[in-house]
């Protein structure tokens, strides 16, 4: 079981993502990496074993931008290492993953046909390049949102963020828990309320099949049959 993080802030994103990250180590990983979005220009750092490895690696080579995804892997598909650690970019779309795309495999030989090259060796990758595909073919990002989990198989949590919306973050659910946290005008995803802790006790949990679109000053969430809903905020006792 790994760790989602995600964050549109007013600061700076990477200190967040890592402590979060941090407060989801005791979930088990083998690697860790986060992508932060600055001017539009997504960039990303990762490092295989323990975060402080990743931590270590960010004040030689520094990430800035106040937005940002993050996780820590615990590898199904591909070894765990630097190459298969998420976030996966491809084009326009970077992905962190929890859980496992049972139809990868179909996935990528139809995203071959259409010239996506693979990088690494997880199912993760096939939900950034269908994404990134249906963008290609002229969808918003809301429709390429839609569709791509449309096509996924299998139980997964994931979290997207896309190069030039440094106000966006797209957070689905089907069979791995996600929560929403609020702040002061900004966003929060984790795997759980706990990985938001340091930030917000105002939580939203989503629901099976839920997709949400988040910016730093409104959140809509979907249901799995595409109906626009609320689900409600709760006030938590991180204690
Ligand atoms: N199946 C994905 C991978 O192997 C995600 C694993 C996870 O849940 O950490 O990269």
């Amino acid at each position: 079981m790994c760790g989602i993080i995600g964050v549109l802030s007013q600061n700076q994103a990477a200190p967040f993502l890592t402590n979060g990250l941090k407060n989801l180590e005791y979930r088990g990983y083998d690697s860790a990496g986060i992508a932060v979005i600055n001017n539009g220009q997504v960039a990303s750092k990762k490092a295989e074993g323990k975060l402080i490895n990743l931590t270590d690696l960010l004040v030689h080579e520094p990430l800035t931008g106040k937005a940002g995804i993050g996780h820590t892997r615990w590898a199904t598909h591909g070894s765990p290492s630097k190459h298969n650690a998420h976030p996966i970019t491809v084009g326009k779309v970077s992905v962190v993953h929890n859980g496992i795309i049972e139809n990868y495999k179909v996935l990528k030989n139809e995203l071959s046909s259409l010239g996506y090259q693979f990088k690494s060796d997880t199912d993760t990758e096939t939900i950034a390049a269908l994404c990134d595909s249906y963008l290609e073919s002229g969808c918003t990002i809301r429709e390429a949102t839609v569709k791509t989990i449309s096509k996924l198989k299998g139980a997964f949590a994931f979290c997207l963020l896309f190069n030039g919306e440094d106000d966006l973050l797209v957070a689905a659910r089907q069979g791995s828990p996600l929560v929403i946290g609020h702040g002061n005008n900004e966003m929060f995803i984790g795997s759980d309320a706990l990985a938001l802790a340091d930030q917000t006790n105002k939580i939203t949990y989503l629901s099976e099949g839920d997709y949400a679109f988040l910016t730093r000053k409104n959140i809509e969430i979907f249901n799995v049959k595409n109906v626009k809903i609320t689900r409600p905020i709760q006030y938590i006792d991180i204690e």
